[in-house]
């Protein structure tokens, strides 16, 4: 009896395994720091720029590209060749450079573009601008705050967020007035080659809801941006509750305040804070094929 009933249960006993569970494939993505809310993100064959093609700008308010990097990045030469995608969250000159988005599409003719509908409407004041529209994909954030899109072998999900307030007085009134009111911000949450990666551009969490309208938390972001103003106890609450991704990139970090918020997330290793332009970080995963 006791023989018929090993007989009988040996297949159970047989670890349930499948074979690429055996073998997990551990995939790289390398994220690299360009400048500001700027990255060049690597998944293996796929390679996205994110609000990294700006430059030029007169003040040292933020960080921004050198000119050797905005060379190499306009002309596609490596780690910038074969770009299958630029992203841009918003309208502001630290993210983007109406001139130089026209030229790196004239000049790496396999790259799409999604950007708000108020970033294209400068880009379609650019002599060239007709020889690239065709891979542009411009979203209207009002008519469409969730927009999910599928373009060179990526999988991109389209969010408009709030951008971060900026208010002065009104020189007449004194009234205080947020000047950024009318910035049409998306964010996005890109996958690719097996990762999710989360970034929001100006988004500085003053409005929670933005996070409770998408259920982010019911993706499993691997690595997610997120604006310096996020290191506040509100911000951090909404990371948490809303987002709780695996690892976190502060951006959006002036040249004088790298080192202090570095310090304050030391010991923390879910959070990195990049220093240096081209600095490059590489994040593991276990997920199977
Ligand atoms: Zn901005």
């Amino acid at each position: 009896m006791k023989k018929i009933y090993l007989i009988l249960f040996l297949p159970l006993l047989v670890p349930q395994v499948r074979i690429s569970d055996e073998f997990p494939v551990e995939k790289h993505c390398s994220i690299t720091y360009i400048a500001n809310d700027g990255f060049l993100i690597d998944t293996g064959k796929n390679k996205i720029l994110i609000d990294a093609l700006f430059g030029n700008i007169d003040g040292n308010w933020c960080e921004q590209p050198s000119d050797s990097i905005c060379k190499l990045m306009l002309n596609g030469i490596s780690p910038f060749d074969n770009i299958n995608l630029v992203l841009i969250s918003h309208r502001h000159a630290d993210h983007f450079s109406a001139p130089m988005v026209i030229t790196f599409l004239k000049n790496n003719i396999k790259t799409s573009l999604i950007c708000p509908r108020q970033v294209n409407e400068l880009l379609q004041q650019q002599t060239g601008y007709n020889s690239v529209a065709s891979r542009i994909i411009s979203i209207d954030p009002g008519k469409s705050p969730d927009t999910l899109l599928s373009i060179n072998n990526t999988a991109i999900r389209v969010m408009k967020f709030s951008h971060g307030k900026f208010m002065i007085a009104d020189s007449i009134t004194g009234e205080l007035i947020n000047i950024h009111e009318d910035v049409e911000n998306i964010g996005f949450i890109i996958h690719s080659e097996g990762f999710a990666l989360f970034h929001s551009g100006d988004n500085t969490s003053v409005d929670p809801d933005d996070y409770l309208l998408y259920n982010i938390k019911n993706t499993a972001i691997d690595i997610a941006f997120f604006d310096k103003m996020f290191i506040r106890q509100e911000g951090m609450h909404i990371v948490n509750t809303q987002i709780a991704p695996a690892n976190m990139v502060f951006m959006h970090i002036g040249p004088e305040q790298t080192e202090l918020l570095r310090s304050v997330t030391v010991g923390i290793p879910e959070i990195f804070i990049f220093t240096k332009s081209t600095e490059t970080r590489i994040y593991h995963s276990g997920i199977s094929e």
